[in-house]
């Protein structure tokens, strides 16, 4: 059985309906890469996910048990966390006080706790800057406050939208090299990526979205490139 799972997931704005029946899955450990075009539906699978939009029960799992459309904090109290996308940092709070804050609502650690030290051994230039305002920081090392933000929920799936957004390619390098410590221990990693190739590179399997709908799903490894522009944009 998986640690998180969708099934015929709905999900839309209002009358618009932005997913169509999402069969989606993650275990223990695993790294899964969402890749699709803008406006195709992977944010918004996020944050159906997550509880930030109204979903049936039953068209989410996680742990066993039927959890959509359960509020956000109490995802991010049972093990789901979200590092969204823009980061969403607290301005006029340094690196220390924003990595504090998401401590104080986490969810009970399964695993060796993430604590602000193992943060800063992740991201050691967090370290230099703990008493730093984070809108002093470069978009990279935001980026990474945000990512230790989200570990500090104690999450067993952290969902990731973006990461890599407009950062230059050394600090994606640097991100996305720490991601196997996260998943060492059992986390799993959910993975929105603009970028074909490192979603293919960084993950185990991967999903496309196009429309809303999954078009290709599988082992990253053995998907090709002309398998993912097929799917990409929807290849008849
Ligand atoms: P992007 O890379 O642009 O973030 P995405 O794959 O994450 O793309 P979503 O943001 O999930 O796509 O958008 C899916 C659909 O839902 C699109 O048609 C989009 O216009 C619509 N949508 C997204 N957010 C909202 C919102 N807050 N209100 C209404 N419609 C929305």
């Amino acid at each position: 059985m998986s640690l998180l799972s969708t099934h015929g997931l709905l999900a839309g704005y209002g009358d618009m309906r932005a997913l169509h029946g999402i069969d989606f899955a993650v275990d223990p450990g695993e790294t899964v890469a969402l890749i699709g075009a803008n406006g195709a539906g992977k944010s918004t699978l996020l944050r159906a996910i997550m509880g930030l939009l109204p979903v049936a029960a039953e068209m989410v799992q996680f742990d066993g048990k039927p959890v959509g459309g359960t509020a956000p904090h109490r995802m991010v109290q049972s093990g789901v966390a979200i590092v969204p996308e823009g980061r969403r940092l607290f301005s006029g709070m340094t690196v220390e006080e924003n990595l504090r804050v998401a401590s104080e609502h986490a969810a009970a650690p399964h695993n060796t706790p993430w604590t602000q030290e193992r943060v800063y051994d992740l991201f050691p230039i967090l370290r230099e800057k703990a008493r730093t305002p984070v809108e002093n920081l470069s978009g990279g090392q935001q980026q990474m406050v945000s990512i230790g933000r989200g570990l500090l929920a104690q999450p067993r799936v952290l969902l990731c939208d973006e990461i890599s957004l407009g950062l230059a390619p050394r600090v994606v390098r640097e991100i996305y090299a720490a991601l196997p410590q996260v998943t060492a221990q059992g986390t799993a990693l959910v993975l929105v990526e603009q970028d074909v190739g490192l979603a293919k590179q960084a993950s185990q399997r991967l999903y496309c979205l196009l429309e809303g709908r999954v078009t290709l799903e599988g082992q990253s490894s053995d998907i090709s490139r002309d398998d993912i522009s097929a799917a990409y944009f929807g290849a008849s």
